[in-house]
Order: C-alpha cells, then structure tokens, then sequence
C-alpha cells in the first residue's frame, strides 16, 4: 500500500529566526505534521481493511479523517518549501505580473493574503491559489485543513493560521506573524509552482468566460 511519509525540511529548524524560533519549527514540523502524516496512513489502513470485509458502515468518519489528514499533510509539504532563509522578499518574471494583474498590485496581494489569514475563525490556513478554469490566480480562505476549498484552485502559498504556528512566540498577536512570514516566502518556489501549475487543463470547456480587455497578457511559459 502507498504510504504518506514526512518530508525533510530543506533548512534547519533554527533557521527561520528570529522570525520562526527553532522550537516552533521543531514541534510544528516533528509533532504537527507527523500526526497528520500518520492519522493519513491511519485512514487509508482503515479504509483498507473496511473495503476487505465489504463494510462499509463507518466510510463517512473515514472519509472524513482521510480529506483532514491529507490535507494537513499537503499543506504543511507546500508551507514547509514556502519558506526558506534566504528570501528575495519579491517575485519576480511571470508570478509577479501575474500578481499585479490579478490583485492590482503586490501590496494589495499581500493585504489581502494577510487579512484572509488573520478573519479565519478557528483553525485554517489562507492559501494563494491558481484557477485552471480562470487561468488566473486568487486567494482562498481554508478552514481546518479542507473545508471551503474551491475544487479547481491549486495551492501555491500557504500561511499556516492554526495557533500551534505561532501561539508559543507571538501569544494573541498573530498578525505579526502573518506579517513576519514575508520576510521569509520563498519566491523561487512560488514561481516554479506557478509555472509547473500553469499546465494543468480540468477539460472543462464552456465553464467560464474570461474577461479579456483590461488585464495585460502574461507569458505562459509551457
Ligand atoms: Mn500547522
């Protein structure tokens, strides 16, 4: 059976600070994320051995565990390769005049990743997301790791808003975080997602009518 297996950070635990102490680092990607990983194995086990005895009783709660941990698993993966110690502290090439057509501008992108961030109620993450329907890119609020999540968007970046992420070193002050983690986004690996995404076709013609005339063209690179 296939199994789901915690990757590797490509940077040290420590070496996000001061902006992400060490600790956090190494509770949130050695406790966190591999609870995640494991309730994932734990689920796809389950939903073995139920399809082996042909009952099929408890398939909601599986299900449900399933959509939960793989999703955690995900999104920690992309999060985890959003960052890095050596930021460029902007995007650049096709990601970047992606960005300015689709939110006016970088900054307004960065507020608006910001405040969907900081309004989610509970546990979540805001995601920046690419639309294959839309081609274009947008923000999407996810509560808990899965749940209003648009089926076509692919997750590019991720800010991790569950307290677990910050609570130990910014307490009820979880904006600072959000905030700090721009001095922390790894704009290659945003842009070669956006690149690799941009391949992506759902086959779903007649499904949207994209505006043309404003927007400027951006290169696709594929
Ligand atoms: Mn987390």
């Amino acid at each position: 059976m296939t199994k789901y297996v915690l990757p590797d950070l490509q940077y040290d635990y420590g070496a996000l600070e001061p902006e992400i102490s060490g600790r956090v680092m190494e509770l949130h990607h050695d406790k966190h994320h591999r609870a995640y990983v494991e309730g994932a194995n734990k689920a796809m086990e389950q939903l073995f051995d139920a399809r082996s005895r042909d009952d099929f009783a408890q398939i909601g709660s599986l299900e449900r565990a399933l959509a939960f941990n793989v999703s955690g698993h995900v999104l920690h993966s992309i999060f985890w390769q959003n960052l890095t110690p050596d930021s460029s502290g902007r995007p650049s090439g096709p990601l970047s005049a992606a960005l300015d057509r689709d939110f006016t501008s970088f900054e307004l992108f960065k507020q608006q990743m910001i405040k969907t961030a900081s309004t989610i109620m509970g546990s979540g993450w805001a995601a920046l997301v690419y639309d294959p329907l839309t081609r274009g890119l947008g923000t999407i609020q996810i509560h808990d790791h899965q749940s209003e999540v648009t089926q076509a968007g692919i997750p590019l970046l991720v800010i991790d808003a569950w307290e677990h992420a910050y609570y130990l070193q910014y307490q009820n002050e979880k904006a600072k975080f959000f905030e700090a983690l721009w001095s922390l986004w790894n704009w290659q690996d945003v842009e070669a997602r956006y690149e690799m995404v941009q391949r992506l076709d759902l086959g779903l013609p007649g499904t949207v009518e994209r505006a043309g005339a404003a927007s400027p063209e951006v290169p696709v690179t594929h």
